[in-house]
This record gives C-alpha cells, sequence and structure tokens, in this order.
C-alpha cells in the first residue's frame, strides 16, 4: 500500500477508492492500470463505450485513432459526443471529453486513419490494442501486428441486435484469422456495414472490450483467449465457443485440428 500512496495521489485513491477495493486489484492493480497503455482505433459505437470505462478506471494513458468527424446519425450510440460536437474530428472531441471525466489520463489524439508501419509503431508503443473500428481489414492487420510484436489486442464487432469478440496475445495460438481466414468479400462487408446497429448492443460490447483490456494489464482473470463471446441481443442471452488454433495460420503458426467455422 506503501507504493499506492506514492504513486497515486490523495484525488486518485479517493477517485479509485471502490474498484481498489476489489481483491485483484488493490493498490498494486491501480498502479498497474496507470502504467498502462491502450491504443483504441475507432471512437464509434465500440470505442466511445471502452473509452468511457478506460479512462475512468485510470489507465494511464490511451490512444484514440479515428479519422472521421462526429455526424447526427453518431449520436445515437457514440456516447462521448453531443449535439454541439456536429462536425468535430472524433478523436479531438472524445479526448476533449474524456479529459473532464478523468484530468490525470494523459490523451493522445490520432485523427487519422491508422495502418501500414505508422500503425505498427503504435501498436509496439502500447500495452493492448482495442480494435474497435467497422473495418475488417483492421482487425485482421491489427491481429498480426500484435501477434508479431507479442502485444494483446481485443477485437470486437457488431452488428444488428448481436455482437461478438475475442482476445488474441502474442505467443498465444489461436487468432482471429484462425476464426476468419481473411476479410470477406467487399459485397459481403457492405452488407454488414449496411445492416443497422443498436446502441445498447455496442455499448455492452464496447464495455466488454474495456473490461477485457483491464484484466490484460491486471494480468487477473481468464482473457478470451481461443475463445469469441457472442451477444444475442434479442434473445438476452451469451454464448462462448472454444475455437482451435488453425494448422498453419499464417498469423499465430497454429496447429492442430481446426475449429468449427462462423
Ligand atoms: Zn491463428
Amino acid at each position: 500500500m506503501l507504493d499506492a500512496l506514492e504513486m497515486l495521489g490523495p484525488e486518485e485513491l479517493e477517485r479509485y477508492s471502490r474498484q481498489m477495493l476489489l481483491r485483484p486489484m488493490g493498490g498494486t492493480g491501480q498502479i498497474r492500470l496507470k502504467k498502462g497503455s491502450i491504443l483504441v482505433l475507432g471512437a464509434g459505437g465500440l470505442g466511445c463505450p471502452a473509452l468511457l470505462y478506460l479512462v475512468t478506471a485510470g489507465v494511464g494513458r490511451v490512444a484514440i485513432s479515428d479519422p472521421d468527424r462526429v455526424e447526427l446519425s453518431n449520436l445515437g450510440r457514440q456516447v462521448l459526443f453531443h449535439h454541439q460536437m456536429i462536425g468535430e474530428r472524433k478523436a479531438e472531441a472524445a479526448a476533449r471529453v474524456l479529459h473532464c471525466l478523468n484530468p490525470n489520463v494523459k490523451i493522445d489524439v490520432l485523427p487519422e486513419r491508422l495502418d501500414g508501419p505508422h500503425l505498427g509503431r503504435l501498436v509496439s508503443a502500447c500495452d493492448v490494442v482495442i480494435e474497435a473500428t467497422d473495418s475488417f481489414d483492421s482487425k485482421f492487420a491489427v491481429n498480426d501486428l500484435a501477434l508479431k510484436l507479442g502485444k494483446t489486442a481485443v477485437i470486437g464487432a457488431v452488428l444488428g441486435f448481436s455482437g461478438q469478440i475475442t482476445t488474441v496475445r502474442g505467443g498465444e495460438r489461436g487468432c482471429y484469422r484462425c476464426l476468419f481466414e481473411g476479410p470477406p468479400a467487399a459485397d459481403e462487408a457492405r452488407r454488414c456495414q449496411d445492416a443497422g446497429i443498436l446502441g445498447a448492443v455496442a455499448g455492452i460490447m464496447g464495455a466488454l472490450q474495456a473490461l477485457e483490456a483491464i484484466k490484460a494489464l491486471l494480468g487477473v482473470g481468464d482473457l478470451l483467449l481461443r475463445r469469441i463471446l457472442q451477444l444475442d441481443g434479442l434473445g438476452s442471452g451469451f454464448r462462448q465457443v472454444e475455437f482451435r488454433p488453425r494448422p498453419g495460420c499464417s498469423a499465430c503458426g497454429g496447429a492442430g485440428r481446426a475449429s468449427a467455422r462462423f
């Protein structure tokens, strides 16, 4: 506890007092969060709630990447934004709100779509990546980089009343490419983007992504490695599906019998 008192000021000790009561957290866990760094790709339906819970939990540094500007049609699910922010860059508007919620957190604003070497450098510099965009290419790129660079990535997606997340980690077999060999065809991807989305579903899945990232920083609990967690919003149910590494997976070098496909 002495460490906690030295590294966390009185304001932080009071701010985080409820979660510091949790057995796997305490002062040591809170310091781990403070030393942690998370890259969030996409400040949309998933990214907004994920950022909300990461910042209020006291993660030390958060980087927000999003090239888009706030639109009226975003406000039903992108809970960091309000009317007066329409037209502003999402990454900047989100950072402003998050700073008000917790000024102790360092927030890096990246109002751009990350790919190539730039994405690699940013993944390399963080502890955990939250993939919260609607781009399948981004999900596969993050999967591959996390495995290559020894990082943890929490990859989420929502569609209509359903959502799913899985976690991959460098050094572990079983990854997003074991589940889905590659991005879907362009017309299928377009159908997904046109299918609609309910804010509450995105909120649940984004909060779950934050929870996975916090557990990864703390080193507690069971991450969704080689498992995909699926929400059926209409049926009010979750199900977990375990999968095995795909033999010869180009990303994780998986070996063994392939799992059922999704
Ligand atoms: Zn794999």
